[in-house]
């Protein structure tokens, strides 16, 4: 049969939970991934991902981020594993900055339990983190972390085992409109469906056409780093940690702050991860760069050495991840401008603790079903609407 229903393009993050939902509903539904996910070529590795509830991106994730931590739950308990370890996540910076003060916002609005914490409160209760003193945390005591190649694995499985058809190793080339919906094209063949959701991250730029044209995407270099001794660096010891410095706190020689994080080693005798979240080079992920400058390992080491001084001249070892920033930073979820049967699902940056969530409401805009949390925020057309 070459006609499905929906035709998922990328079985990564938000395609493989959407070939899940779909296929558990009962739409037929293909599914295409140009390599064999989860892999390291796109958005999703590296064995760690934050989930947060009080969410300083912005209210319209707020209703999001309660549900997706629900779906969580819901899909360890059907899928037998588990996938989200609950631990705290601190949002470190100046108190009056825009994450500390939106951690707060975004926490009070929605009623999810929090702390707010001195300098001197976060020294002492972590070691390891050394904030200055005129910083300040928001600390959200029941966050988590999940496991991206693990969450994959499970979406994929339990989409197959609910009839989705899913190809690997099977490049989509292009798409266009036919009698009843969208021919898509790959390196395999020609498929048909009565609608399209273009789920490839880092790569869906050229899939989008001229709405593709709005993503920018971005080389992420990721830092392993052994700490110097295991207990305190581990989950349920280091909080997840976001810091958002002030360029004038000697940081940097332009914009407004620079915004890194670390995540706690996951296994015993396992490495601290780091990583910036701002200022990224522009990447082409069709050409990846995977080799890590000393310059850029220099500069993380020089965030730790003020901030977790302990990890500052550890060995470190580095790697790459990608991902496509939208110009306000903002999710786009919906049908493109040029086809109203094509739909985007592009994550920003900050997407896979939703990723459940995000199978739910793609499979909801695919099968043209209004959701329960309003989407309109996350339209493409907000971009169209500003020319
Ligand atoms: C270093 C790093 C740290 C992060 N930390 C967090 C975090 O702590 N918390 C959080 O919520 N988010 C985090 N994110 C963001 C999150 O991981 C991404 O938003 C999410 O994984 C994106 O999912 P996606 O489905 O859009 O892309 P992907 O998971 O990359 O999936 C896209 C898929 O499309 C496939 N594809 C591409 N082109 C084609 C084609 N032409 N034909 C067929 N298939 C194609 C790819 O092979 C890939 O499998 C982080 C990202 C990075 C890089």
């Amino acid at each position: 049969m070459n006609h499905y229903d929906v035709i998922v393009v990328g079985l990564g993050s938000a395609g493989s939970a959407t070939c899940m939902a779909l296929a558990q509903r009962g739409v037929s539904v293909l599914g295409i991934d140009a390599f064999h996910p989860p892999h390291s070529l796109g958005s999703h590795h590296g064995e760690s991902r934050s989930v947060r509830r009080a969410y300083l991106e912005g209210t319209a994730y707020l209703p999001m981020a309660l549900r997706a931590w629900e779906l969580w739950r819901k899909l360890e308990k059907d899928a037998g594993e588990k996938l989200l370890v609950t631990t705290h996540n601190l949002t470190i910076g100046p108190p009056d900055g825009p994450a500390v003060s939106g951690f707060l916002a975004s926490a009070r609005a929605g009623g999810i339990s929090h702390d707010l914490l001195t300098a001197a409160e976060i020294r002492k209760r972590w070691p390891p983190l050394a904030p200055p003193s005129h910083f300040a945390a928001g600390l959200e005591k029941e966050a988590g972390i999940v496991f991206p190649e693990t969450c994959i694995r499970v979406f994929l499985a339990m989409a197959d085992a609910a009839g989705a058809r899913l190809q690997v190793d099977e490049q989509v080339t292009g798409w266009t409109a036919a009698p009843g919906g969208i021919e898509v094209r790959t390196s395999h063949g020609r498929y048909t469906a009565g609608r399209v959701l273009i789920a490839a991250g880092a790569r869906a730029r050229r899939l989008l056409g001229d709405a593709g044209a709005m993503l920018t995407p971005k080389r992420v270099p990721v830092h392993w780093i052994t700490p110097p001794h295991a207990t305190a660096y581990q989950l349920g010891q280091l909080p997840v940690n976001f810091w958002q410095v002030p360029f004038n706190d000697g940081v940097g020689s332009s914009g407004e702050y620079r915004e890194f994080y670390t995540l706690p080693a996951i296994k015993p005798g396992g490495r601290v991860k780091a990583a910036f979240h701002n200022q990224l080079a522009d990447g082409d992920p069709e050409h990846p760069s995977p080799v890590v400058s000393t310059a850029e390992e220099t500069a993380m080491r020089a965030m730790l050495e003020r901030f977790l001084p302990t990890l500052s001249d550890r060995p470190m070892t580095s790697d790459t991840c990608m991902y496509a920033l939208t110009p306000d930073d903002h999710f786009v979820l919906g049908a493109l401008p040029q086809n109203e049967n094509v739909f985007a699902v592009v994550l920003a940056g900050h997407g896979f603790k939703f990723a459940p969530l995000l199978g739910e409401i793609m499979a909801d805009m695919l099968e043209g079903i209004t959701s329960a949390i309003d989407m309109g925020f996350f339209s493409p057309l907000r971009f169209v609407r500003r020319e």
